[in-house]
């Protein structure tokens, strides 16, 4: 069976074709600049040189039907015809408190998708855009939506709830909902699976770190806690954004700083985090270049990224009364042993020991990094959304095969 995974955001739509009987990614690609004059598509192929085309693409209709004769190209494509494509999977960001897992689309489910479009304005919408782009260009084919937010939808209420009147909750579904959950349950159930143990037998602290990142407590495969909340903005310092704030910083710099709403929210997304102190960058990498040049705001900005995280890891520990298992993932969690061995440093206390040259070295395979007596395993395990996406999208049309016989 041939699964198409499409993420689709406002002006971009990445997209990965594969074989599932053996997991293997057939092809991948992106479509960048939907609607502008010049948009520009990239379709890589495992083993052939990548191909990139600039051309004007409107809209998500037109950029699916490129896709879609891209990958049966005579010379560039993967399939002999559009009719091997069995099922398409979305990564849709919010499913709110409706969507506890992945769905078969239905017209119910897409206009659920819309009611949810006020907790996720930039991500939702843009999502539809790519679901109705499937529908125009593979009308037969059934599609099924992958939520970031699933996973999380086992956190209890005294996990979910924020401490402020309960009206906003019940008529705004003002809420915590955490994100990055497609993620977290990947890694987790590939460390389960490389230390060869039943994930529901274990106390799990997964920290996705990447341009976004977030920290989730899983006990008994069920995620416990996460630190993103309504939004993507709440819990650990990040590239650009700022994390956890008193909130009274709001009202306070828009008097201050004569500041509008709209003004004040580019700020704490985009304008916060490892940016704002260092005054150099939001990518890690050149947040540490800057500490080995002796730059004292990169520096600072690296400490408080790690202090940041290190406290909750430390809350999740005390949330779960202990955990077994510490797992870094994502683009600085998988990359940056600088990062992982200054989080470890200050967790020793737990009985965890860091293996400085295991952390070292590097690999794209999912991997143990602490020494073999320490009481907290800790693993590097690369996440793989998209292939997530493609199993439960395999999954969930097999069984409706075989309900319908
Ligand atoms: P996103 O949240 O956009 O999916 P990724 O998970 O791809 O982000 O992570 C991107 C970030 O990973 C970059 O901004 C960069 O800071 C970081 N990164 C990538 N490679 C390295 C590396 N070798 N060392 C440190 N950080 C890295």
């Amino acid at each position: 069976m041939k699964i198409l995974v499409i993420n689709a955001g406002s002006s971009s739509l990445k997209y990965q074709i594969y074989d599932m009987t053996d997991e293997s990614v057939m092809a991948s690609g992106r479509v960048e600049r939907i609607g502008m004059d010049s948009s520009i598509l990239t379709h890589e192929v495992p083993g052939r040189q990548d191909m990139r085309d600039v051309s004007e693409i409107l809209d998500h209709v037109t950029a699916v039907k490129r896709v879609v004769d891209i990958l049966v190209d005579p010379q560039h494509g993967v399939l002999s015809s559009i009719h091997e494509i069995e099922a398409v999977g979305h990564r849709v960001v919010h499913g709110g408190e409706s969507f506890k897992q992945s769905v078969i689309v239905t017209p119910e489910v897409k206009l659920e998708i819309r009611n949810l479009f006020d907790l996720a304005p930039l991500h939702n919408p843009a999502h539809m855009m790519g679901i109705t782009a499937v529908d125009a260009n593979l009308p037969d084919v059934a599609q099924v939506v992958v939520f970031d937010t699933a996973f999380h939808q086992t956190m209890p209420p005294k996990a979910y709830l924020y401490p402020i009147p309960m009206v906003l909750y019940r008529r705004h579904k003002i809420r915590r909902y955490g994100f990055h959950g497609t993620s977290h349950y990947y890694v987790s159930d590939m460390a389960a699976k490389l230390l060869g143990k039943p994930l529901n037998e274990m106390k799990v602290i997964s920290c996705h770190i990447g341009n976004g990142a977030s920290v989730t407590a899983i006990e008994g495969g069920q995620s416990v806690d996460t630190s993103m909340g309504l939004t993507p903005l709440e819990g650990l310092m990040m590239g650009t954004r700022s994390g956890d704030i008193d909130p009274a910083i709001v009202p306070f710099t828009m008097t201050k700083e004569e500041l509008t709403l709209s003004e004040v929210n580019s700020m704490l997304n985009k304008h916060s985090g490892l940016m704002a102190i260092s005054g150099l960058s939001s990518d890690m990498r050149e947040i540490v270049q800057g500490m080995d040049d002796g730059d004292k705001n990169a520096t600072l900005a690296f400490e408080m990224y790690v202090y940041r995280l290190r406290k909750y890891i430390g809350s999740y520990a005390a949330a779960m009364n202990g955990f077994d298992v510490l797992i870094f993932t994502a683009g600085v969690g998988e990359n940056s042993d600088r990062l992982r061995a200054a989080v470890c440093e200050g967790l020793t206390f737990f009985g965890l020991e860091l293996d400085e040259e295991l952390n070292k070295q590097r690999s794209r395979e999912a991997r143990v990094i602490s020494k073999p007596g320490s009481r907290i395993q800790v693993l590097v395990v690369p996440t793989n959304e998209e292939l997530l996406i493609a199993r439960d999208t395999y999954e969930l049309v097999r069984e409706a095969e075989k309900v319908q016989g």
